[in-house]
C-alpha cells in the first residue's frame, strides 16, 4: 500500500493502528491453491490464531477457505463468521477431553494428538471420525520455540507409538479419517518437508478409512530483502506428484489439506505507530513510539525482524535509530536500524504485521489494544475499534473496602 494511503488511514483511525490489505491475502491464497492445482481435492484451512478478526475470517470464507482452530473459542468464532462445521478442523494441544467433546458436538473435524485422550474419546464416541496428529520427528523451523516436530516436542503422537495407536483404534472400533502433521513455523528447506511427508505417507498406509492427509504449515515468508522464503511453487509440484501417486496406491482420491497462517496473512499487514519522542543518549538515538510489546511482541518474544519505515519522511536523510516503545520495560522493536530521518510526530510503518501481531496483543500497562483496518476493494474498512477505558475496567470487580467491617477483615484469614 502507498505511503499516502497509510498516512490517511493513520489520520482517520488514529494511532497506533493495524492495516491489512485484502488483495495480498487473496493473492497468497491463490498462489497456494495454484501451486497444488494438479491435486484433485485441495483444502486450505486458514490457521485462525495468526489473525482472528471476524472480518478476516469472512474474507477467507469468500475465498473458499476452511479454517484451522486451536481452541473452542476459535471454533465458535469460525461458526459465527459463517463457516459450516465441516469447514472447520479443531487441532488443539493439551486441552481437556471435555473441550474436545464440546467441539465434536458442534460437528467440526476433531484432530487428536495424545494417545490417552484418543483412547478415552474413542471409547465414548466410536462413531465420531477422528484425525490424528503425528509427530514425524523432523527438525524444521527457524526458531527453537516453533520447531514442533522434534523428539522432545509436546505436539503430536510419535511415529514410534503407531502400534499402540493402532491397538486403540482396533479396541474402540473408532474411525481414523485423517492424518496430520505440523512440523513448525519457518520451513526453509523443501527437502526436509518432503522427507517428513514420506513419513506421513508411510503412516497413512496403515489406516484404511482416510479421507484426507493434512500437511500442516510452516511456510516461511520474507521479512526483509534477501530473505529466503519457502518455494511454494516447487513444493507444490513435488508434493502434488507424491500425493497423487500415494492416492493411486491407496486406491482412493484423498483430500490434500494445508493450514497456513503466516503465509496467508503476514505480508498483508502493516502496523502504524507515531513517534512520541526522539531521544539522544551518549551512544544511541532512540525513536520512541506510542506502542510497545503490548501491541507487537514478536521482536521481543521471538527476536523477529520487522522492517521499519518512516512513511512521514520517505526521502529524508538516512540515520541509525533504535526503535523502542513506551512500556516500562525494555521493549526494543529494532536495534540500530537505518531509517529516513525521524522527527516527533512521524509515523513509522512496521512490515509483516499480519500474522501473530494483533492476535498476541495485550492490555499490559493498561493501554488500549489498537484499531484494525482492512483495505478492501479500494476502500478502508474499520474491522475493530480501538479499545476504550470501559474495556480496561470490563470484568473487573471493585471491592468496596469502606463497607467491610474491620472485624471481618481480621477473622477472614
Ligand atoms: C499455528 C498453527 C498453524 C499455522 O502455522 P503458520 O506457521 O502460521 O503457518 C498451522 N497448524 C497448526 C496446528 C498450528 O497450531
Amino acid at each position: 500500500m502507498t505511503n499516502d494511503r497509510l498516512q490517511k488511514i493513520a489520520k482517520d483511525y488514529g494511532s497506533p493502528v493495524y492495516v491489512y490489505d485484502a488483495e495480498k491475502i487473496t493473492s497468497q491464497y491463490k498462489r497456494l491453491t495454484n501451486a497444488f492445482k494438479s491435486v484433485k481435492t485441495l483444502k486450505i484451512n486458514y490457521a485462525v490464531k495468526a489473525l482472528s478478526n471476524i472480518s478476516i475470517l469472512k474474507l477467507f470464507k469468500t475465498l473458499g477457505s476452511g479454517i484451522d482452530t486451536v481452541s473452542i473459542q476459535e471454533v465458535q468464532l469460525g461458526l459465527t463468521a459463517g463457516f459450516l462445521p465441516e469447514q472447520i478442523i479443531f487441532t488443539p494441544n493439551g486441552v481437556s477431553l471435555v473441550e474436545i467433546e464440546e467441539a465434536a458436538k458442534l460437528g467440526v473435524q476433531i484432530n487428536i494428538d495424545n494417545l490417552a485422550i484418543l483412547e478415552q474419546f474413542g471409547t465414548k464416541h466410536p462413531n465420531v471420525p477422528v484425525c490424528i496428529r503425528i509427530n514425524p520427528h523432523v527438525m524444521a523451523g527457524g526458531n527453537s520455540n516453533i520447531s514442533v516436530g522434534h523428539i522432545d516436542s509436546k505436539f503430536g503422537i510419535s511415529i514410534h507409538q503407531i502400534p499402540h495407536l493402532l491397538r486403540i483404534v482396533e479396541n474402540t472400533k473408532m474411525t481414523i479419517n485423517g492424518i496430520h502433521m505440523h512440523t513448525g513455523s519457518d520451513i526453509l528447506d523443501i527437502d526436509v518437508f518432503l522427507y517428513a511427508s514420506e513419513i506421513l505417507f508411510e503412516t497413512a498406509k496403515q489406516f484404511k478409512n482416510l479421507d484426507f492427509i493434512d500437511f500442516g504449515s510452516g511456510f516461511k515468508v520474507p521479512y526483509k530483502i534477501g530473505d529466503i522464503e519457502t518455494n511454494i511453487e516447487e513444493l507444490g509440484k513435488k508434493l502434488s506428484s507424491k500425493f497423487n501417486q500415494f492416492c493411486k496406491d491407496y486406491g482412493k482420491e484423498l483430500t490434500l489439506a494445508f493450514e497456513p497462517g503466516k503465509f496467508l496473512v503476514s505480508e498483508s499487514g502493516t502496523f502504524l505507530a507515531t513517534v512520541n519522542a526522539v531521544k539522544q543518549t551518549t551512544s544511541t538515538v532512540f525513536a520512541q513510539i506510542d506502542s510497545g510489546f503490548n501491541h507487537l511482541i514478536r521482536p521481543m518474544f521471538y527476536g523477529s525482524h520487522h522492517d521499519i519505515i518512516n512513511i512521514s519522511n520517505p526521502s529524508g536523510r538516512e540515520r541509525f535509530y533504535t526503535v523502542v516503545g513506551y512500556i516500562c520495560e525494555t521493549d526494543t522493536f529494532g536495534n540500530n536500524r537505518r531509517i529516513n530521518e525521524i522527527n516527533e510526530g512521524d509515523i513509522l510503518c512496521f512490515k509483516n504485521a499480519g500474522a501473530y501481531c494483533f492476535s498476541m496483543a495485550s492490555n499490559y500497562n493498561s493501554r488500549y489494544r489498537p484499531a484494525e483496518v482492512l483495505w478492501y476493494n479500494k476502500k478502508a474498512h474499520l474491522i475493530r475499534k480501538r479499545e476504550t477505558f470501559e474495556d480496561i475496567l470490563k470484568n473487573q470487580v471493585e471491592v468496596d473496602f469502606t463497607k467491610i467491617k474491620e472485624k471481618e477483615v481480621v477473622t477472614a484469614k
